[in-house]
């Protein structure tokens, strides 16, 4: 589209509907070159795994009988990547779904004892030990299922990129999760919170992720007024922290938030 421009002092109001055009237009451009390179890279995810599948498949088909030492590896393979589409599919689905679950339950929510429930829970289904320090104990009112949504998908990288206990920190307002694993490279910090990024893509791959996670991570945290905070070294560890403010209706009305959105 060509931008509209007027003469200045002529039609102040022209000009004024010339802006709201241009900004609408800016706006559409924007989300529309957003959602058109969402469907580029989930379609991309998906076709990889597909390709793998299809191949062993057809392997299957033309020397399965004569050859049973293929046939565990290619069963395997396109066990191991029908799950990596599923979980990506799973994923796609909460992402399209977000809409419907921005709606807040806002109860008190005792800090430390939340975080003794969430990190039990994930140390069961993932066998994984969690240290939990609690510095400064504190309640808030927020919302609990969303704080936990959170703390989970921090506590799920920290999981995938390291192999030693995973600590949490609570200080007054703060969630840290730390972990000793691989770390982020600096260069790679700010993007890590975009759709799909990945620092390692090859590496990724193995650990399972799509890099859905952090920018799911800093929506959810938008709608609780969270902050979040990465430090991390290369080969020394990560350390997320997550700045809570107490949830008030007045603050901003999630009518506006939705629009920054
Ligand atoms: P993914 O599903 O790939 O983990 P995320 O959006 O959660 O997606 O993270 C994006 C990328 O940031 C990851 O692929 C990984 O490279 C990096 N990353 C995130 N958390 C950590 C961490 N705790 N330690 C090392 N790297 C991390």
């Amino acid at each position: 589209y060509e931008r509209i421009e007027t003469n200045k002092k002529r039609h102040d109001e022209l000009q004024e509907m010339a802006r709201t055009f241009n900004d609408m237009m800016d706006l559409l451009g924007e989300n529309y070159q957003k959602q058109e390179s969402f469907v580029q890279n989930a379609s991309h995810e998906l076709k990889t795994p597909l390709t793998v599948i299809e191949s062993y498949a057809n392997l299957l088909r033309r020397r399965g009988k004569e050859r049973p030492d293929l046939f565990d590896e290619s069963v395997e393979a396109i066990h191991e990547e029908a799950i990596r589409m599923k979980e990506l599919t799973q994923q796609l689905l909460t992402l399209a779904r977000r809409g419907e679950t921005w709606d807040m339950n806002v109860e008190t929510v005792d800090i430390p004892g939340f975080v003794e429930e969430a990190a039990g829970s994930f140390e069961k289904a993932y066998g994984r030990h969690i240290e939990i320090t609690i510095i400064d104990p504190f309640s808030m009112k927020t919302d609990r299922a969303k704080l936990r949504q959170l703390l989970y998908i921090f506590l799920d990288n920290a999981r995938k990129y390291s192999e030693d206990d995973i600590h949490i920190e609570v200080k007054k307002m703060e969630i840290r999760i730390i972990d000793h694993g691989i770390g982020i490279p600096s260069s790679d910090l700010e993007k890590v919170f975009d759709r799909f990024y990945r620092v390692d893509k090859a590496r990724s791959r193995k650990t399972g992720g799509f890099g859905l996670g952090l920018s799911f991570a800093k929506e959810l945290a938008a709608v609780i007024d969270a902050g979040i905070r990465i430090e991390s070294e290369e080969g020394m560890g990560t350390t997320v922290i997550l700045t809570l403010s107490e949830f008030s209706f007045s603050s901003r009305t999630l009518k506006e938030k939705q629009e920054e959105r």
